[in-house]
């Protein structure tokens, strides 16, 4: 995997153009055994970056989100001058259909494994020395590609940073990372930090402040019902509510925990709800629908409409943060940026491979179907196979085969 990661280094990588404060920036290098991090390493200028990654190969290269007086001092002692603002979104926090069937975890203290969602603790001992053995799959990176357009909106939207300011990334594993770069950002502390993350999560929704009250419900709720087109989390929420009513059958007002006299009252107004929401006229009350059962859908949509962002890469004004242009060591993809205009049509499985030329004869000890590029592999099980180089170090980087010499 070295010699092949620096090829790469060596004949394709480049920094990107827009890389700002190099010399203010500390950078950290990951070694090939995935035991050992460099850290607190400077560089003046981005050729020495440069020449260093295509010198020394490690098999994964970050740098601080943070600007420092002297970045290569101890943390305490760096001088720290502000940082952007990061977000990451990472299929391993959002629940999908298909991550029971491809993710596993053990707890690396008592042992115990289980599969689906990474728990951030082990549910038997309570350690946080948690191995993952995740797959980059198709569904759960279309999952984070839902998130990160929710959380692209946000910033656009209700905080008014221009698309220049906003940097969005595919990581190279499972999911995308969005890098704030603005003067009115950078000396935020984490406390104001933990405040927008707060906003993008939905967490501690004031539904009174923003016209959802119960008090004088009979009318209240009916003449401030959101509509769609207002501004920030009234639409939003009034989208998320326009979509629910639109489609929402039996069961799914039964998970929401609407009774059947309920749910029935809302199907039979449907369409006078939805040109309610609109803004187009009627009030929007229901008979027999009262406040709290609109509160039941308010809070699912409130949740459904939210960014499942990680929340503590973005309250940490110290983090490091994987470097564009540069290989992910789980998998041998880049960590590629797009413009945000383009992210509907944004293919991880194409953009960000890096070895296009070569094949490798491996034996694969167990791998789903997946795909890079225009072509489609596996399952494997047990099997020798001969794959191009991109496949080949996919399956090696994330353990699932060797190389057959
Ligand atoms: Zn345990
Ligand atoms: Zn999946």
């Amino acid at each position: 995997m070295k010699k092949i990661f620096r090829e790469y280094y060596n004949r394709d990588f480049s920094l990107s153009e827009a890389f700002p404060m190099i010399e203010r920036r500390e950078f950290g290098f990951l070694t090939f055994d995935g035991k050992t991090m460099l850290r607190h390493i400077g560089f003046q200028i981005r050729d020495n970056l440069e020449s260093f990654l295509k010198k020394e190969t490690y098999s994964d290269a970050f740098y601080s989100c943070a600007y420092y007086e002297n970045p290569e001092a101890e943390m305490d002692k760096k001088g720290w001058l502000g940082a952007d603002l990061v977000f990451d979104i990472d299929a391993d926090h959002i629940p999908t259909s298909c991550n029971k069937i491809h993710d596993e975890w053990s707890c690396g203290s008592c042992g115990f494994s289980g599969k689906g969602v990474l728990p951030e603790r082990c549910p038997i001992c309570g350690s946080q020395k948690i191995d993952a053995n995740t797959w980059p799959c198709e569904v759960c990176l279309g999952s984070a590609k839902i998130e990160t357009i929710k959380l692209l909106d946000m910033l656009i939207r209700d905080f008014g940073f221009s698309e220049r300011d906003v940097h969005v990334f595919f990581s190279g594993h499972r999911g995308y990372h969005i890098h704030v770069e603005n003067e009115a950002v950078k000396t935020l502390d984490a406390v104001a930090r933990k405040e927008i993350v707060d906003y993008v999560s939905g967490l501690g929704f004031d539904f009174a402040s923003r016209g959802l009250s119960g008090k004088n419900s009979k009318m209240a709720h009916a003449l401030q019902i959101p509509k769609i087109n207002d501004f920030s989390w009234r639409g939003r929420i009034a989208k998320g509510v326009y979509d629910f009513i639109s489609n929402a059958k039996e069961e799914d007002f039964k998970s929401v925990g609407l009774k059947k006299n309920v749910a029935e009252a809302l199907s039979r107004n449907r369409d006078m709800i939805l040109k309610s929401l609109e803004g187009a006229g009627p009030s929007g009350a229901v008979k027999g629908v009262g406040f709290e059962n609109w509160m039941k859908i308010v809070e699912f949509c409130l949740k459904n409409q939210s960014a499942k962002i990680d929340t503590v890469v973005t309250t940490d004004t110290h983090r490091l943060i994987r470097l564009a242009n540069t290989l992910h060591g789980k998998t041998g993809l880049k960590k590629v940026e797009f413009p945000t205009s383009a992210i509907d049509a944004f293919d991880p499985f194409k953009s960000a491979v890096a070895f296009k030329i070569g094949a490798v004869s491996v034996f694969v000890s167990d791998a789903p179907e997946f795909r890079l590029g225009d072509e489609t592999f596996g399952p494997y099980k047990n099997r020798k196979v001969e794959l191009p180089t991109a496949a080949a170090v996919l399956l090696i980087c994330k353990g699932r085969a060797e190389v057959v010499k």
